[in-house]
């Protein structure tokens, strides 16, 4: 039947994170003991007093459709969180809220990418990221990393991946899939690169902004020079365990604004009401509230770094944000496990599902082949049971 379907969704590939996690919900319905390690998603409850303002919502009847770009009251909560944690100075004007940060991602490719326009992405990066530029008609063009390198790019690397082509380079810090966080003076210094190029624009995104080990944040556009050229995606799905509720943001120069704007009243005609107005209690809360979730899940990183590394043949990083790991499985390929034989990082992943009940993600979905990522968005009793039997099935 797929001949009845237009080009553009044939060629479209699904995405992996959710593929994964139907997968392991399918098998858990079957009866499978299986742990899923697939999807990144916390774990925890929305707190209480963001569903307070969405109950408020409801009975204040907000029920109808919102400005196309967000409540202003929203817009004007999220210039004061821009403000006083990345000491950015949006206004409103700068501002769109989106149906997750997902569509804002979605919307930016379609207003600033033209057929055969380049895109760099340091690799491994989102697993969705390559086709929404696909889907634009961007080039996806892929910078590699390691684990020796902290999965970080350098600034001779991102300049040897600059064509005239190039429009734009996504990143995201905290890093998906690898939890890496560029510091500062890191940032400055690929800055300094884009100096040169000043017609290249940036896609920071900083969702994971708040689960972050690191003691340190920098958005890129508090960089000088790079305010005008660069787009601050955030949103509530992560640090206030809101993924369902569906809303992300940017901050970007208002022409860009402007166009998303545009696209999404086309679309959507914007987000959910009660979401909206939910997300301005969440925005606005100092983000010591988080200070519980954050620290459970550097507990958790530690427990799963720690048990990782006990595993022969298995390299990783220690990941200062996000929550996730990705280790290196590469030195499995080739070798012959319980008849199975492992050829690369989909078999590995595969092996980990059919043997150990496992679910984890192959780092060929973030466009790193050697790597698996696992998400330890769940509960230590969990992790250490599932790390537990990825060992026993890889002795
Ligand atoms: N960016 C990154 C790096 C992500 O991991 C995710 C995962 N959800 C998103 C964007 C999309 O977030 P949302 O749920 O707000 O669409
Ligand atoms: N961002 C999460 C992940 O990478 C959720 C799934 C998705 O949106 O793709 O697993």
């Amino acid at each position: 039947m797929n001949n009845f379907l237009s080009d553009r969704i044939n060629k479209l590939s699904t995405s992996q994170t959710l593929a994964m996690a139907a997968l392991a919900r399918e098998l858990k319905n079957q009866g499978k003991d299986i742990i899923s390690l697939s999807l990144g998603e916390p774990d925890f409850n929305t707190p209480d007093f963001i569903k307070e303002a969405a109950k408020k919502a409801i009975d204040e009847n907000y029920s109808t459709y919102t400005p196309v770009e967000g409540y202003a009251e929203l817009k004007e909560a999220i210039c004061r969180k821009f403000k006083r944690d990345n000491n950015l100075d949006y206004k409103p004007s700068n501002i769109v809220v989106s149906t997750g940060a997902k569509q804002s991602l979605y919307n930016i490719a379609q207003v600033m990418i033209n057929e055969g326009d380049e895109v760099i992405l340091p690799a491994p990066y989102w697993v969705s990221y390559y086709e929404i530029i696909k889907m634009s008609g961007g080039i996806p063009v892929e910078v590699p990393t390691s684990v020796e390198s902290d999965f970080k790019i350098t600034p001779a690397q991102l300049e040897a991946a600059i064509t005239p082509k190039t429009k734009m380079i996504w990143y995201s810090s905290p890093c998906n899939p690898s939890g890496s966080v560029y510091s500062r003076e890191e940032l400055t210094a690929l800055a300094k690169v884009l100096e040169k190029y000043p017609n290249i624009f940036i896609v920071s995104d900083e969702i994971y902004e708040h689960i972050n080990f690191s003691g340190t944040f920098c958005s890129v556009a508090s960089i000088p020079g790079m305010f005008d050229r660069t787009i601050t995606v955030n949103g509530v799905a992560k640090a206030f365990a809101m993924t369902g509720w569906r809303i992300g943001y940017i901050g970007a120069p208002e022409f860009i604004a402007k166009a998303c704007t545009k696209m999404q009243g086309q679309v959507t005609s914007g987000a959910n009401s009660i979401a909206q107005r939910a997300t301005i209690a969440a925005v606005d809360a100092d983000p010591s509230v988080l200070n519980g979730m954050v620290s459970a899940f550097k507990g958790r990183r530690d427990l799963v770094v720690g048990l990782i590394k006990e595993i022969p043949g298995l390299k990783l990083n220690t990941p200062e944000g996000a929550f996730y790991v990705f280790p290196d499985v590469s030195s499995y390929f080739g070798k012959t496990l319980r008849g199975t034989t492992i050829n690369n990082a989909d078999d590995f992943s595969m092996y980990l599902l059919g043997e150990a009940n496992v679910a984890t993600v192959t780092g060929d979905a973030f466009g790193n082949p050697n790597c698996i990522r696992i998400s330890y968005a769940t509960s230590e009793e969990i992790l250490t049971e599932a790390i537990r039997r990825i060992k026993e099935v890889l002795a």
